[in-house]
């Protein structure tokens, strides 16, 4: 549990220093997941994954080396599930099996810090039935495996980046999100050592259900260190604007922090309510998990609404870098840019490039899809809700006694 507790506090204080995904996570919740898995399939089935597994962790540890947590697949058509693609390779699955190993094809999407990645942790992405049985692979691959291949994601400000426009990125270090890549895999041989499940379907729900909770869990950490950036530098511009003082700023600021200390707090819930699998590996807390995600969808949004509202359209307007520097226009460009008389206009410009860094095009989309969309959280919280007691509570108290529901009752 103080591990969990730790890597929350971890997690908040890399938002902090980077303003941005900073991709170990990821990696630390497959391993969390597959470990607990491992164990379990092999006391029920007599197999030696977590043997295999400890060998590949034990590498990890001692190389201290990056692992992508790859989940996603690109999932072609959503209405059909992984044995009914026209496309079979929508999900990664095995192509061949042979007595060393076996070969998989298929890719993942979005694979957070990929590109500066050593080993590629691949989990399937749904629980699957027995049709599905070449899906249910978990392995490990070294990134620059024969058959790997990858594609970096475009960012929103990358292209300032490239032209190294230090101001006008906002954020000239680091990227809009976490350095996201396609990696395809084409024909990939996996030695059997390297491989955790092969085929085992019946483990593949609980397999998704204990990295989604471990990784929903992290994002009142690391959004809530985004969001003490953003709200310290709203804080500096009203400063700078001369609005600081007026109550309403002050109280849009106050909600900004109320809103990322309770994201805070329910990440620390998840981790002190943590509860040990059979393995011994603690699992978070996983309804507090799931609500800490739910509201990170919408309150990273709230928190970046009330940012842009007390920043001012010159979010939108600023003329560049060039601009700012050029000869002829520059002083028009301070000028009509300042605030009050002792702070520098250019601070004014910095500090409008790093909010529209953090409010603008992809940065915002993570806390949305990150770790599963909004209706993922919504279907868990739901199942494990316990509505039935809820109904019992409230009949107690109403002073309704218990009956039997007759079969045709139940049904309706
Ligand atoms: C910045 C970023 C980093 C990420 N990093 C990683 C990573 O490192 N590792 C990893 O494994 N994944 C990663 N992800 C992937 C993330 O988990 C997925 O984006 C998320 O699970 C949603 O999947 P999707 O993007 O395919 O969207 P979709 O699943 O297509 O969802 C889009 C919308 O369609 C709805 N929908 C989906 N299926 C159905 C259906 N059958 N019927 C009706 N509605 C449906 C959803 O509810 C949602 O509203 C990352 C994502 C982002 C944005």
């Amino acid at each position: 549990m103080d591990d969990l507790v730790k890597k929350v506090k971890l997690l908040r204080a890399l938002g902090q220093k980077t303003g941005t995904c900073f991709q170990r996570c990821v990696g630390w919740d497959g391993i969390n997941a597959v470990y607990s898995v491992a164990y379990e399939m092999d006391r029920k089935n007599k197999t030696d994954y977590l043997e295999r597994f400890q060998k590949w962790l034990t590498y990890i540890q001692e190389e201290n080396l990056m692992v992508v947590g790859a989940m996603t697949d690109p999932k072609g058509d959503r209405s059909r599930g992984p044995a009914e693609q026209a496309d079979p390779d929508q999900y990664v699955h095995i192509v061949e099996r042979r007595p060393d190993g076996v070969v998989i094809r298929g890719a993942k999407l979005h694979m957070t810090g990929g590109v500066n990645s050593h080993e590629i942790l691949v989990m399937p992405t749904t629980a699957l039935d027995e049709k599905a049985k070449d899906y249910a692979v978990v392995c490990a691959i070294p990134v620059n495996a024969p058959g790997v291949t990858m594609i970096f994601g475009r960012q929103t400000g990358d292209d300032r980046r490239d032209r190294k426009e230090r101001i006008d990125s906002g954020k000239p270090s680091f990227g809009a999100v976490g350095g996201e890549a396609v990696i395809a895999f084409e024909d990939v041989f996996v030695p059997k050592e390297r491989v955790f499940m092969d085929g085992e379907t019946e483990f593949t729900g609980l397999l998704v259900y204990r990295f989604a909770a471990h990784h929903r869990a992290n994002y009142g950490g690391c959004k809530t260190g985004l969001i003490d950036v953003l709200t310290g530098a709203v804080g500096y511009l009203t400063q700078i604007q001369g609005t600081g003082k007026a109550s309403h700023v002050r109280d849009k600021i106050t909600e900004m922090i109320h809103l990322g200390e309770t994201l805070y707090s329910s990440s620390i819930a998840c981790a002190a309510e943590g509860t040990p699998t059979p393995s011994g590996a603690f699992l978070v807390d996983t309804m507090l998990a799931n609500v800490c995600k739910q509201n990170v969808t919408r309150y990273h949004f709230e928190v970046a609404r009330l940012a842009v509202d007390l920043a001012g359209g010159f979010l939108a307007t600023l003329p560049s870098e060039y601009d700012l520097k050029n000869e002829n226009i520059g002083h028009l460009v301070k000028k009509y840019f300042s605030g009050v008389a002792e702070i520098p206009a250019e601070d004014r410009i910095k500090i409008g490039r790093l909010i529209e860094a953090m409010t603008g095009g992809t940065a915002l989309v993570e806390s949305m899809h990150g770790a599963g969309s909004p209706q993922a959280q919504r279907v868990m919280i739901l199942r494990e809700g316990n509505l039935d007691k809820k109904i019992q509570l409230a009949k107690a108290l109403a002073g309704i006694p218990p009956r039997r529901v007759k079969k045709a009752e139940a049904r309706a």
